[in-house]
């Protein structure tokens, strides 16, 4: 009987084990809004299913083991677990556990905003692979913001070049977008200030073909929310991941009702293959074969990349930029190149409770409106013509040498900084069918754990 405490504790920790709580880890700490029971009574709910359901041992999920338990994710490769490499979206199984893509933006629901069709761009299910306005490129970039996105808006102003973000709401671990303690929101702003469009990209990156029709409508209406809350409106275009909306699923017909056009595009710059120094050369090569075809007088392009790599930023777009100018293309945005007026790019709703209020410091003199780009003590450029930002030199500006370092909040805005590894982006994570970091450490936990069971049982019964 002496071996029963023992044994009661090794259950104990097996089971705190397998129903790790939202609380224990920073990545699946948010409940959504729009969710009515509280942390405590989620936590409550997840103990009495453990009590239900026998604890997973093994930690598996998938089509052959069933769910994980309540409150952890299931991890790309079929193990349950709570860190940020077993939650994050599109690698998590959202239909096995809880993910990212289970999170929520702030706010009301955009559901009830009217969806007119308007305009001659035509709508899903119908897709728009090309540009119709002789002698532009419309360059796009896909799954951001992410750590690189300030340089790409730094490098696309130098250009005075305008381009066209799908925007991903929730990817990659990088926490929401519309959270305005991390930097994207501020990015996303600033994409809208400078003239880019701002489109979507879906909420966790799902593959939209794939998923069923309310988890397709729960993609495309969360991050319609999220952008609601930066902006004040949501967009009318949106490229579905990985390019995938069969008519089989349905999905083209989905967006076409929710509003959207489904854009598509004529150079696939293959960036994501060749995201290093010595490979990026092949999507140059594409780009540039791609522009000899003909010419600006009757030719027009839309351009796939990814601001989620570093040489596509740091490398590819100059190039791309450098041959446009060159050749006599100009650099314009998805709706430009289509002729469609910017009112129609997107829907407002300005229901934006959560948005946050941003501004000069309320302490101090009220200030003046710069009238010269210079800031600082008396001036501030919020409302002026030279930029948002008063950077530390005393000059107005939108860049992030104004907005970023040094950047005086009292005398204009200034945006979060990004963290050198903030969007957790990690291309080795990303493999699909190899167990990630994570899920060895949590595939050991477990077999430690059991074997830690096993020895206290044969040492309470020799005892
Ligand atoms: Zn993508």
């Amino acid at each position: 009987m002496r071996f029963r405490p023992i044994l009661m504790l090794s259950s104990i920790f097996l089971a705190k084990l397998a129903v790790a709580t939202p609380c224990e880890t920073s990545s699946i700490h948010t409940v959504p809004l729009n969710q009515t029971s509280s942390v405590a009574e989620d936590l409550e709910a997840a103990e009495i299913e453990s009590r239900a359901t026998p604890p997973n041992l093994d930690y598996r999920c998938g089509v052959k083991y069933g769910k994980c338990p309540s409150g952890t994710c299931c991890s790309s490769s079929g193990f349950c677990g709570t860190s940020k490499a077993h939650c994050r979206s599109p690698d998590c199984k959202i239909d096995y556990g809880h993910c990212d893509a289970h999170k929520s933006p702030k706010g009301p629901p955009t559901k009830d905003v009217g969806r007119p069709h308007m305009g001659q761009v035509p709508y899903g299910p119908q897709e728009v692979r090309s540009c119709a306005v002789p002698g532009t490129v419309a360059l796009t970039f896909d799954d951001g913001p992410t750590r690189y996105t300030g340089d790409l808006l730094d490098l696309l102003d130098r250009y005075d070049a305008k381009a066209t973000f799908f925007i991903t709401g929730i990817n990659n671990g990088k926490g929401q977008i519309d959270d305005f303690d991390l930097p994207w929101a501020s990015l996303i702003e600033r994409m809208q200030l400078s003239g880019h469009q701002i489109a979507s990209h879906t909420w966790s990156h799902e593959d939209l073909s794939k998923v069923t029709p309310l988890q397709r409508q729960d993609q495309i209406e969360k991050n319609e929310a999220a952008l609601r809350n930066i902006l004040g409106s949501f967009p009318t275009y949106m490229r579905p991941p990985y390019s995938s909306c069969t008519r089989d699923s349905a999905c083209g017909t989905d967006l076409g009702r929710l509003g959207y056009h489904i854009i598509l595009y004529d150079i696939d710059t293959d960036d994501y293959k060749n995201d290093d120094p010595n490979l990026i050369q092949r999507s140059k090569d594409i780009f540039d074969q791609s522009l000899s075809t003909g010419s600006p007088t009757s030719r027009s392009w839309l351009v796939i990349a990814h601001d989620a790599h570093e040489q596509t930023v740091h490398n590819l777009t100059e190039h791309m930029l450098k041959t446009m100018k060159r050749t006599g293309y100009r650099p314009v945005t998805v709706g430009e190149c289509l002729r469609d007026p910017r009112d129609l790019w997107s829907r407002p709703d300005d229901r934006m409770p959560s948005r946050k209020k941003k501004g000069p410091k309320s302490s101090g003199d009220p200030k003046l409106v710069s009238i010269d780009g210079t800031c600082g003590k008396h001036y501030t450029c919020l409302g002026s013509r030279f930029g948002l930002c008063c950077g530390s030199v005393n000059l107005c500006g939108n860049t992030t040498q104004h907005c970023g370092v040094g950047c005086q909040s009292d005398a204009g805005y200034c945006s979060v900084e990004v963290p050198p590894n903030g969007d957790a982006w990690d291309p080795k994570i990303q493999s699909k069918g190899h167990k990630s970091d994570a899920d060895s450490i949590l595939y050991t936990v477990g077999t430690a754990a059991v074997t830690s069971l096993f020895l206290a049982l044969i040492v309470a019964m020799w005892m």
